[in-house]
């Protein structure tokens, strides 16, 4: 590894001496059955050691393999190679008049790295990015490659597992047909009253933003599916320019709001493709828990507010559909998601993310596995019932644990 190697963040410095970026998957598979350790980086948007193979491991980038992309039109679906990002991929999605059911709030980070830690974006009826995966394709510990497919027993921990079953080189996703989408952005909506359950599901995709200065919040995205109603929106006055969910920054870096329709790839995320996203210095933490106890998460930490505001740049509060991956922070319930994106300082911002788990403690929250977390690993164990599967599964690709680092080994400890 020439120089060091950092996330996106730049929080994390990874330890690993090597970093290998092979050219064809024979040569990564040869790597892989050769190295006693081994973690893939993704687009390196996490915000913590889940990458980190440690000072003896390789990290193994896919960056500059063929960057596959074959849309299937008549079956509706897309194979999609390990390193591509979302970006490209759905450039040409699109360009076969067809879609993605949704994307996270930036185009930027890889289809494989987002799936694993259970990515989202918002809606009341959008499950995960990886609940749009039908097959993902392995390079195991022995350099062999393994195909699982939905409707087999063990696809349902294969998907979102935190990269500890081996080397993700391609995955085939569902697709639906092409559609538009339409922003609407309204300011000020109050806490007091919030009918959260009717909000949520005035349109395709809804975010709320807050600075937690006062309560309630400063923002409400609705992306609207053109072809799905206009809503009212009664409850907030509607915004009368573009805006930034992050306070300063400037809104050229967002897709285009004020009710212009668009692609859904230019209007599912929050930011453009060719921009910094959010504010390109920050933290972020994110807790996923059932949506029925939104409000009262949300009045818990409005209770703490002033902490939480001394360290945020923005909170979003976005909503998934229950899915059905083991390890998926929305497995099982329909969940409402609480994100923070903090100021850049560790050291003054894990107090504040201490606080924050404590204020959710009672609502077993799942925290986002590719953010900043302090949940020790034998709370998060009671909150995965599927855990134990996942731990049998893991043994069964990976029996020496060649995929497996502190972050991951310490929560699923699967050779105990
Ligand atoms: C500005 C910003 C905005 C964000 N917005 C959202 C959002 O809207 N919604 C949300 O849910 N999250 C969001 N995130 C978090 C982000 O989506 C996750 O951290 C995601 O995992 C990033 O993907 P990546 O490719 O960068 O993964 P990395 O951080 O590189 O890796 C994550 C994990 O995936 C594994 N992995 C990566 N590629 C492979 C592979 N080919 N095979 C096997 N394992 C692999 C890695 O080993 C690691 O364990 C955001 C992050 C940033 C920085």
């Amino acid at each position: 590894m020439t120089g060091t190697v950092t996330n996106w963040a730049g929080n994390i410095t990874y330890a690993a001496k090597e970093l290998h970026r092979p050219h064809s998957l024979d040569a990564l598979a040869a790597l892989v059955a050769g190295s006693a350790r081994v973690r893939v980086l993704g687009s390196g948007h996490s915000f913590n050691e889940i990458a980190e193979p440690g000072p003896d491991g390789v990290l193994l980038s896919l960056a500059a393999l063929p960057a596959e992309v074959d849309v299937d039109t008549a079956a509706r679906t897309v194979r999609v190679g390990g390193g591509v990002r979302y970006a490209e991929l759905a450039r040409v999605v699109h360009e076969h008049g067809l879609a993605l059911h949704n994307m996270a709030s930036l185009p930027h980070i890889s289809v494989a790295g987002s799936v694993a830690t259970g990515t989202h974006g918002s809606g009341v009826t959008n499950g995960s990015l990886a609940s749009a995966v039908r097959e993902v394709e392995l390079v195991t510990a022995d350099g062999s490659t393994v195909r699982i497919a939905r409707g087999e027993g063990r696809f349902d921990g294969a998907v979102t597992a935190l990269g500890a079953l081996g080397v993700v080189t391609a995955l085939t996703l569902d697709l639906e047909p092409d559609f538009a989408v339409e922003q609407h952005v309204f300011t000020e909506l109050p806490l007091e009253g919030l009918d959260f359950e009717t909000v949520a599901a005035t349109a395709y995709s809804v975010s709320l933003f807050t600075d937690w200065r006062a309560p309630g919040f400063r923002q409400v995205w609705l992306k609207r599916r053109t072809d799905q109603p206009l809503p009212e929106f009664p409850w907030a006055a509607p915004a009368t320019e573009a805006l930034h969910p992050v306070p300063g920054m400037p809104a050229v870096n967002c897709t285009q709001q004020l009710g212009v329709p668009g692609p859904w790839h230019e209007r599912l995320p929050h930011f453009r493709a060719e921009f910094t996203p959010s504010s390109g210095a920050e933290l972020q933490s994110e807790y996923l828990l059932p949506r029925r106890d939104a409000v009262e998460a949300l009045y818990a930490i409005d209770s703490i507010r002033e902490t939480v505001a001394d360290v945020l740049q923005t909170c979003e509060v976005r909503t998934i559909a229950a899915d059905e991956q083991w390890l998926s922070p929305a497995y099982g319930r329909d969940s409402v998601a609480l994100h923070f994106t903090w100021v850049e300082d560790t050291a003054i911002v894990l107090p504040v993310v201490r606080r924050i788990e404590e204020a959710l403690d009672a609502f077993d929250a799942r925290p986002h596995w590719g953010k900043v977390f302090t949940v020790p690993p034998q709370v998060l164990r009671e909150r995965y019932p599927r855990l134990g599967d996942f731990a049998a599964l893991a043994a069964e690709l990976d029996p020496a644990g060649k995929f497996r680092n502190a972050f991951v080994g310490d929560f699923i400890n699967p050779l105990s």
